[in-house]
């Protein structure tokens, strides 16, 4: 098979190079096994504010597959979407999130966790009855829970979509809009989806520094967002000219390796105790030396 080294150096696992094969096959039995298994595990990546304030965690999954190493999310969640595993891996990330967000609480660390959900979850039937009810189970105060959805959820059933965030809301769970501006005629979408968040995609944060173009279209974002009383998240913030900039652009919090990558439960009840009082400082700029 096919691997590509990911940045910390891990072999990841790419399905798509291995087209519709019995390999492909394979994987998909695999990924139903793993659920069953425990091999599926969430990291933690931070949400962090410009004053150091950690807004929250989002909660990525990771699958270390026993032979094939760590594969990429993006490509067995698209798997899992098409193959209708989707349900069963929502509610296993759901629930495992969950049961973290009561351990910190336990612990005296309270932080949002925000859980990535598909479109194929927003439009299964009882969906948010069923968040509702793990909530209960785990008894996780509703406002500690945040789903991130794309704007892909508006593309089968707006209406029906609608109803589900609605009631999502409703019982007092906070909506994130994920990837914002990827998707297609986002104005109508974020006016009728009901979040309080919007993440700006990566793709225009990562040149956000060197391309002027890139550069507009955060700052128009950012005015949108704050203009319809949306917190503005960036996602993909890697180094510190990125950060000042959208610091200078008034966006409201980044998430990115500059702060941190997405870590295991360990390291990240680690990292928040040592965040928890001061908030997270940006480390001392290296001195530049000429090339
Ligand atoms: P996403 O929700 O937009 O998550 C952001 C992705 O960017 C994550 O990739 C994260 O590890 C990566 N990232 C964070 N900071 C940086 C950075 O500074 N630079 C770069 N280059 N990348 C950064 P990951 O974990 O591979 O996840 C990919 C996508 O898979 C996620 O995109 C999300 O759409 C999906 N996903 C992950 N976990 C879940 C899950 O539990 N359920 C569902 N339905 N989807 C998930
Ligand atoms: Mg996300
Ligand atoms: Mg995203
Ligand atoms: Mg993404």
């Amino acid at each position: 098979y096919q691997a590509k080294r990911d940045r910390s150096g891990v072999e990841v696992y790419e399905i798509t190079r291995d087209g519709n094969t019995p390999d492909r096959l394979g994987l998909l039995g695999d990924l139903r096994r793993a659920l069953d298994a425990g091999e599926v595990e969430l990291h933690y990546q931070p949400k962090v504010r410009f004053d150091g304030q950690v807004a929250g965690l989002e909660a990525l999954v990771r699958w270390e597959h026993p032979d094939r190493g760590r594969v990429n999310p993006d490509e067995f969640i698209a798997m899992a979407e098409t193959s209708g595993l989707m349900p069963q891996l929502t509610e296993y990330v759901l629930d495992t999130a969950l049961a973290q967000i009561a351990r910190w609480r336990e612990a005296g660390i309270d932080v949002p966790v925000a859980v990535n959900v598909s479109p194929r979850d927003v439009h299964s039937p009882g969906f948010a009855g069923a968040v509702a009810a793990r909530l209960a189970h785990h008894r996780v105060p509703p406002g500690c829970l945040q789903l991130e959805i794309t704007e892909h959820v508006l593309l089968e059933d707006p209406q029906r979509a609608a109803e589900t965030l609605n009631a999502l809301t409703g019982h007092g769970v906070k909506m994130s809009l994920d990837d914002f501006g990827t998707g297609y005629s986002s104005l109508v979408h974020l006016r009728r989806l009901p979040v309080s968040e919007l993440k700006i995609d990566r793709s225009f944060v990562a040149r956000l520094v060197v391309d002027p173009e890139d550069a507009e279209i955060v700052r128009c974002t950012v005015d949108l967002a704050h203009s319809l009383g949306l917190m503005v998240v960036a996602e993909g913030v890697e180094d510190d000219e990125t950060w000042e900039r959208l610091r200078d652009l008034r966006c409201d919090a980044v998430q990115g390796w500059l702060v941190a990558a997405a870590m295991p439960p360990d390291e990240a009840t680690t990292w928040l105790r040592a965040r928890g009082e001061g908030g997270w400082q940006r480390p001392a700029r290296p001195a530049r030396t000429a090339a």
